[in-house]
């Protein structure tokens, strides 16, 4: 551990040397740290990183251009680029059991890219190549060519459907994925909010998928990755697991057995900075098959590696293979169902009835308001939550019926059970009090809501009181 001294210093000196050249970038992380300070933060997909990994982002790294994988660049003077990617990947594949981590993608958006194409890569590319007798897709003649363009572009995913907590990039229209491939997706029964297993083996017999993804960012339940597997081959499908969400329950060993991804897809994707806690980014595992494709990631859909970003990876999944992180990982779980449990008391409806995992979706709708309309009065009381569709949500994408919560950054905090009870108690206050306003014309508004200004700053009040015993970055004074 490093002394609270030397982060201090080091914050503290950084911004003294950008103050010099722009004092309004200064002035504004500095805002940053006091907002985040201040805030009930409950955004189920941030965090906050150690000091350390912040700090190995902020170097030389960033300037060196790094093509290709760790030994074989395209750039020369890789050599310190190489050690930091070797020991990120290394890290990853020990803490997660994987045989391969590539840890280039950007973001999870990427992540997905790359998996995507090293699947289509694999299962339409390669054998075509093999049909035409040739090594590379530059020796085809222009008509295979073309018709190899034409069967890429003629490929089924299956995902989980946006409102039952499925993600964007898992085939949706507005997002590249949805351009790429046909796309259906499976939802969750209506009665219990649960995937329906038998429902989603009955969806890959009719829509006989290339790719099964199972994974998610608003499913407050865990997911069984045998049986998805097991369904994944009855069609030949290749089973994709995006676990950006829950990786830091994976690496903490909260999720095993069959619901850890790693044994049972061919492909894992993940974010590294939600409740892995690592720095903003994207990671891929699999296993030897795919291992060769997923290297291709950059040039095919990633631009440069970014050095410093893939330190700050090595720095953050060192930290996930202590013992100490195994124990967050479960402090995050309970967190979220003592919240689960204090909302539940206090009368509010929520999605699947509870969670097993780090989040937590409140269908708002039983206080009578959309989800934007509880986003901003929360908001208005100083707790920083974000809107969410519900199962067949009747407000759609952008109003929507949910707020969905999680515990990731306060258990970063060090909040525990009473403070997740007490939480429980400020949501409750805020939304039982909160109605839903009107337009000008007198016709009822999905976006307007009616708060007393003076209990929104009650509760804000409240909301400092119960963070100011749990402090951010104690060892961290920049003034
Ligand atoms: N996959 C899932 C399941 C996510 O929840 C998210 C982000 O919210 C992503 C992918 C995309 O991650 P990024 O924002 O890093 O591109």
């Amino acid at each position: 551990m490093s002394s609270p001294n030397a982060e201090s210093t080091a914050f503290r000196s950084a911004l003294e040397v950008i103050r010099a050249v722009e004092p309004r970038v200064a002035d504004a992380i500095g805002a940053e740290l006091a907002d985040q300070r201040e805030s009930l933060k409950l955004i189920a997909s941030e965090n906050y990183a150690s000091p350390a990994t912040l700090l190995a982002m902020g170097n030389w790294f960033s300037d060196k251009y790094a093509e290709g994988t760790v030994g074989r660049r395209f750039y020369a003077g890789c050599q310190n680029v190489d050690t930091v990617e070797a020991l990120a990947a290394e890290h990853a594949r020990e803490l997660f059991g994987a045989s391969h981590a590539y840890v280039q993608p950007h973001s999870g958006i990427d992540a997905n890219l790359v998996a995507f194409w090293a699947i289509l890569a694999d299962r339409v590319e390669s054998p075509a190549l093999k049909r035409a007798q040739v090594r590379q897709v530059n020796d085809l003649t222009e008509e295979d060519w073309f018709a190899l363009r034409r069967e890429l572009g003629d490929q089924r995913m299956l995902g989980m459907s946006l409102d039952a907590g499925g993600h964007l990039t898992h085939g949706f229209r507005p997002n590249i994925s949805g351009k790429m491939f046909d796309q259906r997706s499976y939802g969750t029964d209506p009665a219990t909010g649960l995937i329906d297993y038998d429902r989603v083996a009955e969806a890959a017999r009719e829509f006989r998928p290339l790719i099964l993804v199972a994974g998610y960012s608003a499913y407050p339940r865990k997911v069984n990755f045998r049986i998805m597997r097991e369904i994944a081959d009855s069609v030949g499908a290749t089973f994709m697991v995006d676990m950006a969400h829950f990786a830091g329950l994976v690496a903490g060993k909260v999720f095993t057995g069959d619901f850890d991804p790693v044994p049972h897809a061919h492909i894992v994707t993940t974010t590294t900075h939600k409740s892995l806690r690592g720095p903003r980014g994207g990671m891929v595992l699999c296993g030897p098959e795919l291992a060769d494709q997923v290297d291709r990631g950059c040039p095919m859909v990633l631009g440069g590696p970014l050095p410093h970003v893939m330190a700050a990876k090595a720095v953050a999944l060192a930290e996930a293979r202590r013992p100490d992180f195994a124990d967050y990982a479960q402090r995050i779980v309970d967190n979220a169902q003592a919240l689960a449990e204090g909302l539940l008391g206090r009368g509010a409806t929520l999605v699947t009835g509870g969670t097993d995992n780090h989040l937590v979706l409140i269908d708002v709708s039983g206080y009578g308001l959309t989800g934007r309309q509880a986003e901003q009065a929360l908001l208005d009381s100083g707790i920083v939550t974000n809107r969410n569709a519900v199962p067949q949500d009747p407000n759609g994408a952008w109003y929507t019926s949910g707020i969905r919560i999680g515990t990731p950054a306060l258990t970063t905090r060090g909040l525990g059970a009473a403070e997740m009870d007490a939480t429980a108690e400020l949501i409750h206050t805020v939304l039982s009090q909160t109605t839903p306003g009107s337009n000008a014309d007198g016709t009822p508004s999905k976006a307007k809501y009616v708060l007393d200004p003076a209990l929104a700053d009650k509760v804000s009040r409240q909301a400092t009181d119960l963070l100011s015993t749990h402090p951010l970055y104690p060892s961290v004074t920049l003034t």
